[in-house]
């Protein structure tokens, strides 16, 4: 049989356009050995949970699924009822890229979204909104939803967590965190995963596996352990409970017990402050938001993008501000940004 293998070079479309990493793999390998209870009544899922709760450092509830839209959808609609309203930024993935997902499973909860500048939740536009109407005709705020990294790749401070923290306590909203990036913030803000989560009030985190260099997986932590009431019923109902779990669960230990997690999230931090530098010495790119973690989001000229298209290049333009978006992730060559420099240059060369 002759070898098919349709994979090409590395792009900087998105991270989730990676393999998977060695120690995924290795830890793949390992669950695959004999057989093992199903549906998460395994050691594997029970010692990746544990180890969510080391990392932690607090008895948090843990539940695996297979992708980020699931998670968030399925977190949110345990955070309220089909009458109350989540508050998001108007660039948030579960507003944009979900395919009203979080509407879907939580029977209609409605989706208000509040601008703010690189993709972050101002405290205000949040308080702004929890205060709009307070009377029956109106969808009662429940919830706030942030994502960390941004969908602009920027990044929440603690402080900024803390204050939007004070507006949630005040208005007895729950506040969801997205971190289908969490470990790319957490290398590049070089704080401990309490810190920016149930330190500063998140009540739920979907952290996800699969851009951080697994093939499949995002876990779910309740660090309000009664909201994660009948959970395991909603996620099956969803038909998100893997029936081999062990292939999501063991991975992630793999990522856990070996560090790979924020290792692969360093270098993809790395690699796109790299990125950033190279590009901003091209005339005519422009950075349009602060590069934070590993995404860098840069205008240029049309051109210029259609001679990187034609050259074979694979990225969005639709994402967030409407510029080049360019993703780097745990498995990113330096070389391969490199040979992205070369040719926009030679896209700007006078011919
Ligand atoms: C990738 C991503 C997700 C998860 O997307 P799925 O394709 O459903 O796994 C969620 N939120 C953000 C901000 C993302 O970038």
């Amino acid at each position: 049989m002759q070898d098919w293998i349709p994979n090409g070079p590395e792009q900087f479309a998105s991270d989730n356009y990676s393999g998977v990493c060695p120690e995924v793999m290795e830890y793949m390998q390992r669950a695959n050995e004999g057989s093992v209870a199903a549906y998460g009544n395994d050691a594997w899922t029970q010692r990746a949970a544990d180890a969510f709760r080391d990392l932690f450092e607090t008895n948090c509830e843990v539940f695996f699924v297979f992708n980020g839209t699931a998670a968030n959808s399925l977190a949110l609609a345990s955070l309220c009822q089909s009458y109350h309203s989540v508050i998001c930024h108007e660039l948030a993935h579960i507003e944009t890229d979900e395919c009203g997902a979080p509407e879907f499973a939580s029977n209609g909860s409605k989706l208000l979204l509040a601008s703010g500048a690189h993709g972050k939740l101002s405290p205000a536009a949040v308080e702004a909104i929890a205060t709009r109407r307070t009377d029956i005709h109106y969808p009662k705020p429940k919830v706030i939803s942030l994502t960390q990294a941004t969908e602009l790749g920027t990044l929440y401070t603690i402080e900024e967590l803390q204050a939007i923290q004070q507006v949630a306590q005040r208005y007895s909203l729950k506040v969801h965190m997205d971190g289908a990036r969490f470990a790319n913030a957490i290398a590049a803000l070089d704080v401990t995963p309490a810190d920016i989560t149930w330190k500063v009030g998140i009540d739920v985190l979907c952290f996800c596996g699969t851009k951080n260099g697994m093939a499949i997986g995002e876990a779910i932590l309740f660090f309000d352990r009664k909201l994660a009431e009948d959970f395991d019923y909603r996620c099956k109902q969803a038909g998100q409970l893997a029936s081999k779990m062990r292939f999501i669960s063991a991975p992630w230990l793999g990522l856990l017990e070996t560090g790979a997690w924020r290792r692969n999230a360093q270098h993809a931090n790395d690699c796109a402050a790299y990125l950033e530098q190279q590009l901003l010495q091209i005339p005519g790119i422009e950075l349009m938001v602060p590069r934070q973690a590993n995404a860098v989001f840069i205008t240029m000229p049309d051109a210029m993008i259609q001679h990187l298209r034609d050259r074979g290049w694979q990225f969005y333009t639709f994402i967030g501000v409407g510029g080049v978006r360019f993703v780097c992730s745990w498995s990113s060559a330096y070389a391969r940004i490199d040979a992205l420099i070369h040719d926009i240059k030679a896209g700007v060369a006078p011919s």
